[in-house]
């Protein structure tokens, strides 16, 4: 007996993967799957936001239209995973958890998609991962002492502790502007202003500044940290003096999952995978949607759209 073939599988159940595969069933296809690593859909929302952090449509100040059919508006993170949850759960898709996708190959009129174990196969394949799997780490080395402190979400934060966050865009700014309400904060950015946020994590931070909240340290480089003698991390700042902190944590953006790209055969240029304006790769069938499009990182927004736009392609609505 033939093995069942889907007509789309996804890989990844963020928001380019959601879009997709609700795009893609408003526009007739029935026979969906989407595959997610994680217990859950959006693991970089549960992640790597703060609970209550508000969620801007316009995140990096990029104002971006809505193309689809998918009506997304500001909130907070746990506004924003339940309409996730009700988008899934009014449009028959089949959302297995659990799955980590290891690589896709191309059969000759489907691909097999293949994780731990076992492999499905698909008529097409939208790779939707995004860039936060492997968070940018600095390229000094952390010494084992400390590395428990040094983190790249909020999580291990408590109170009273004296935390640096490192990096200059909207989740440095969020995370530092949302610690000091329980801690001593300073924040440590390469370039002197905070130009890359949005507007309003611009205001934000400045007035933590203002009211001396957050301690900035602008135009200022980190060669490397070391542990000192009582477990806390002295900074070695590369323009200024040490200082010692309790914890840092880096908010510097993710990675392209480049061994992935080329084990299923997509190239990459330039540190994306290549498609054409649908967002197809080189594998004729085979997509990539969402952040791992983006080189510096993407948007909810952005996302949303890649999905409409393939789902439509498929379709040959556009
Ligand atoms: C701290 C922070 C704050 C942000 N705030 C905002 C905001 O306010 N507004 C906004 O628009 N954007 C914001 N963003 C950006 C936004 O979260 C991303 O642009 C968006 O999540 C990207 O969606 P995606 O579907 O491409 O990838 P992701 O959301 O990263 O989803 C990828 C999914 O794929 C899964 N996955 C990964 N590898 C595999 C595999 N091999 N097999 C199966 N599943 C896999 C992951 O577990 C994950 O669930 C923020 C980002 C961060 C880090």
């Amino acid at each position: 007996m033939r093995e069942h073939i889907y007509e789309l599988a996804i890989v990844g159940a963020g928001p380019a993967g959601i879009a997709t595969a609700v795009e893609s069933y408003l526009q007739g296809v029935r026979d969906i799957i989407l595959l997610e690593k994680d217990e859950n859909h959006n693991s970089t929302i549960r992640k790597y936001y703060k609970d209550n952090k508000r969620v801007d449509v316009a995140w990096k100040g990029q104002k971006v239209e809505l193309d689809g059919n998918i009506y997304f508006i500001d909130g907070t993170k746990e506004t924003t995973l339940d309409f996730f949850d009700e988008l899934l759960k009014n449009h028959s898709v089949e959302l297995r958890t659990h799955v980590e996708v290891t690589g896709i190959e191309k059969k000759d009129d489907y691909f097999e998609v293949h994780m731990a174990g076992k492999s499905i196969k698909a008529k097409y394949v939208v790779v939707t991962i995004g860039r936060m799997g492997k968070p940018n780490k600095p390229s000094y080395k952390i010494p084992p002492a400390i590395r428990k402190k040094v983190n790249y979400t909020t999580d291990d934060c408590g109170s009273g502790e004296k935390v640096l966050v490192v990096g200059g865009g909207d989740s440095a700014v969020e995370y530092a502007v949302d610690l000091s309400k329980n801690n001593e904060v300073a924040i440590c950015y390469r370039r002197e202003t905070f130009r890359r946020a949005n507007p309003t994590n611009q205001r934000d931070i400045a007035n933590a500044i203002a009211h001396k909240e957050v301690r900035p340290i602008l135009g200022v480089n980190i060669d490397g940290l070391e542990a000192t003698e009582d477990g806390k991390i002295r900074v070695l700042f590369n323009e200024i003096e040490p200082e010692i902190f309790d914890r840092v944590i880096y908010a510097i953006g993710g990675t392209t999952p480049s061994a992935f790209l080329s084990s299923s055969g997509i190239k990459e240029e330039d540190g994306k995978p290549v498609h054409n304006e649908y967002y197809e790769t080189n594998v004729k069938g085979l997509f990539v949607a969402g952040d791992i499009t983006q080189e510096s990182g993407g948007s909810i927004a952005l996302g949303l759209n890649h999905g409409y736009a393939i789902a439509c392609h498929i379709k040959g609505c556009s």
